[in-house]
């Protein structure tokens, strides 16, 4: 929430029934108790989309809904797996999403949306489609994603779902270095297929090296932890992640391929964000989606507002938009700060302001590429960071 602008996540079902090599979404948990399979309680979702839409938000989740922040269907498992075909769980969320014309981006690697129950319900609502692909070589994609819909089915569910008028975006993730003409393929592909949109993120290598699915990885791509340390590859939270001198000229190519191509790009590694010229973080959902707004009372709404200065300093105004219930108990444990005697925005303020004056850990602004720290501080004592590109 500190950098991301649609950070409001939904899932329909607690376990993902896909079985990415790459992905440490079960060994990380989430929101759901893991342990048990849980389905979403689409009549609740209902509730509180009318609560946000009549002026009566409980809580600030709520407060997102009812300023029409998009939400992110998918976030951490796929909501159009193999249990779907029985359950038609998601079928319900999206009736429900559409119901209140709710501007939602759906992150899926599933086929089933492909189908006429699902087109209909898709072509009537508020709708954001990404279809994700590792970008690797045919062979090892099905290593790399077993059990997931072939390469091929992915782009042709794509195509009738662009056929219906609803705008589809390729995310590349993750790009596995040196399979970077694969993402071009990947990419030409896409552009034959009806998508508007690509995003593209390398591999980030889990740090549970002990995960049954890290071990898998490791079978499919045995020289990769040697590669990432070759590599001088750092270590972020629970990840490791190749430096930017590596993925920003590879990345740079593929935005080029992609522009010729007349598709819109997205840098989705954390540290160029500020590349990308529109307002919603990697997925430009603010080019495709309709009456919604975007969170930038963040690090980065803060930078993106002074990028045309070139001079970065802490600046923030009473017109900001937060939530009016307090945001905390939804970040993550690391993150959280304690509130105090003051204000939700007072707390909030405070919390970005830590941010900003620390070092260039995820989320300060040195964090984020060409952003360097003057040495200056203004009059209230924060550092003032400048643009060095
Ligand atoms: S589909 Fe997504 S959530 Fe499911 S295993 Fe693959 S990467 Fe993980």
């Amino acid at each position: 929430m500190h950098f991301c602008s649609v950070p409001l996540r939904l899932d329909s079902y607690s376990n993902c029934q896909f079985g990415c090599q790459y992905c440490f979404s079960k060994a990380r948990g989430g929101a759901f108790n893991v342990n048990r399979a849980t389905t979403i309680n689409n009549s609740q979702l209902r509730k509180r989309l009318k609560r946000a839409v009549e002026g009566k938000p409980q809580g600030a989740t709520e407060d997102f809904l009812q300023r029409r922040i998009p939400v992110q269907f998918g976030g951490m498992n796929d909501p159009f797996g193999p249990s779907e075909i029985k359950k038609s769980v998601s079928l319900e969320t999206l009736k429900t999403l559409a119901e209140f014309d709710y501007p939602t981006i759906i992150s899926t690697k599933g086929t089933i949306l492909a189908s006429d129950e699902y087109l209909s319900v898709l072509a009537r609502g508020n709708f954001y489609v990404r279809i994700s692909v590792a970008a690797v070589d045919p062979e090892l994609s099905s290593s790399l994603e077993p059990g997931v819909p072939s390469v091929n089915s992915r782009m042709n569910c794509a195509k009738k779902i662009a056929a219906k008028g609803v705008p589809v975006s390729l995310r590349l993730q993750p790009i596995i270095p040196d399979y970077e003409q694969d993402a071009e393929r990947l990419i030409i592909d896409a552009a034959n297929h009806g998508f508007k949109h690509i995003s593209a993120e390398y591999l980030k290598l889990p740090v549970e090296t002990t995960a049954h699915s890290f071990a898998k990885l490791q079978k499919t791509l045995p020289e990769i932890r040697k590669f990432y340390a070759e590599q001088n590859a750092t270590r972020v939270g629970r990840e490791f992640i190749l430096p930017t001198t590596f993925k920003k000229p590879r990345l740079i190519n593929l935005k080029r391929v992609a522009e010729q191509l007349g598709l819109v790009f997205g840098f989705a590694e954390n540290e160029l964000l500020l590349q990308n010229n529109f307002s919603a973080c990697c997925n430009a959902s603010d080019l495709f989606l309709r009456d919604a707004n975007y969170f930038d009372f963040n690090i980065a709404g803060i930078l993106i507002k002074q990028l045309h200065l070139g001079e970065f300093k802490f600046s923030v105004t009473d017109n900001e938009w937060l939530p009016s219930h307090s945001v905390f108990s939804h970040l993550n444990s690391k993150s959280r700060v304690p509130a105090g005697n003051g204000s939700n925005r007072d707390a909030w303020t405070k919390f970005l302001k830590d941010k900003w004056n620390t070092g260039p850990w995820r989320g300060g602004p040195a964090s984020f590429d060409g952003v360097v720290n003057t040495g200056s501080i203004d009059e209230a004592g924060n550092n003032i960071y400048r643009l060095d590109c």
